[in-house]
């Protein structure tokens, strides 16, 4: 299983993933600071990229805003209290704007 990698940040209920390209522009970084209402982003990062405000993290508000700032798919607000994940689709046109990722924790029968 993987751990937290680059670009996730883990709180208690909510972890953030945000897309390298999208942290590392900062017209993107200050457009997500910008909007969220709980200051999880801070465009105060080298050169004005993206750090994210990990005490804050538990108080996302799963508002969205984050997902209609940036690119579809680029950021992620994945629920750990219930394992599903705000995103948008990569997909023009689809509907679906959450998915439902709940991890399998490798229950998987090996008979053979
Ligand atoms: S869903 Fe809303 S509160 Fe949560 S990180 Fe995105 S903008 Fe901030």
């Amino acid at each position: 299983m993987a751990a937290a990698e680059e670009g996730q940040l883990v709180g208690l209920f909510i972890q953030l993933e945000v897309d390298a390209a999208v942290a590392d522009e900062a017209a993107l970084a200050a457009k997500l600071e910008e909007v969220c209402p709980v200051d999880i982003f801070a465009a105060d990062g080298d050169g004005g990229t993206l750090r994210i405000v990990e005490e804050n993290l538990d108080e996302c508000v799963l508002c969205e805003l984050c997902l209609d700032a940036a690119p579809d798919g680029a950021v992620a607000v994945k629920k750990l209290y219930d394992g599903t994940e705000l995103r948008r689709s990569l997909s023009a046109g689809a509907d679906s704007s959450r998915s439902d990722t709940r991890e399998n924790k490798g229950e998987e029968s090996s008979a053979s």
